[in-house]
């Protein structure tokens, strides 16, 4: 089966950390660049900029996923991936419904800028965005499955904002077929964490908040197809 360079987690503009130069086409052209095969956006908490990132890389050999970085009641970070645009714009429809009443502040956090594939800006989002939804990680499975997508705990060695610096480990509940780890050698050189290599497909991506920070190719997946389907086969079989 052929190999896939991948990078499933970046931010765009419209996450108030990402740089202003996270704009669609940079993104695209970057990720085609850097010889990426598939990337996925994913924002906190919204899908309001993956439509445009899908629009410019049209007519590039690259593979764009919507996806949506949902910061659960536990403040939990776990990354949701979805078929097609409409579907994660729909979740993150429902997702938006469940932030909490707070105004973002662009001087302390940053602008959420929305913008289409040619840098046109349609507005900046109202509340900030990378705030705790309260939907709890047992509920958040299910809800992003009924949208067609699939999730798993995104940097799950990150000291704060994962699942391990919650709960002190991965929990059997919810079942989650993938994990993210962020620094490979540095989780894996714990003897404790090795245990999660067994039971667990691991995924490595950016998170990238800049454009040099997208992946090079550098982390690979096996998919007989590039399709969201495949990819959704292999990072999640059809347990969620
Ligand atoms: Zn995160
Ligand atoms: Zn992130």
């Amino acid at each position: 089966m052929p190999l896939y360079a991948y990078d499933l987690h970046i931010h765009t503009c419209l996450s108030p950390c990402g740089d202003a130069l996270m704009t669609p086409p940079n993104i695209a052209n970057m990720a085609n660049i850097k010889g990426l095969d598939i990337i996925a956006i994913t924002d906190h908490n919204s899908a309001r900029n993956v439509r445009a990132v899908m629009s410019a890389a049209k007519g590039l050999p690259l593979k764009v996923i919507p996806g949506i970085e949902v910061t659960t009641a536990e403040e939990i970070h776990v990354v949701c991936l979805f078929p097609d645009a409409d579907s994660a714009e729909n979740a993150g429809g429902e997702l938006e419904k469940h932030l909490p009443s707070v105004q973002n502040r662009p001087e302390y956090f940053g602008e959420q800028v929305v913008m289409d594939e040619n840098e046109e800006i349609a507005g900046t989002f109202p509340l900030l965005l990378p705030n705790a939804l309260d939907i709890s990680i047992d509920s958040l499975p299910k809800l992003v499955g009924s949208f067609g997508g699939f999730c798993y705990p995104a940097h799950i060695d990150r000291a704060s904002d994962s699942i391990i610096a919650v709960f002190g480990e991965v929990p059997e509940t919810p079942k989650f077929v993938s994990l993210e780890v962020h620094d490979l050698e540095s989780f894996f050189g714990n003897a404790d964490n090795v245990r999660y290599k067994d039971g667990y497909i691991i995924v490595t991506s950016s998170d990238a908040h800049r454009l040099q920070d997208i992946s090079e190719r550098e982390n690979f997946v096996e998919l007989p197809e590039l399709s969201f389907n495949c990819l959704r086969r292999a990072l999640c079989s059809d347990t969620q």
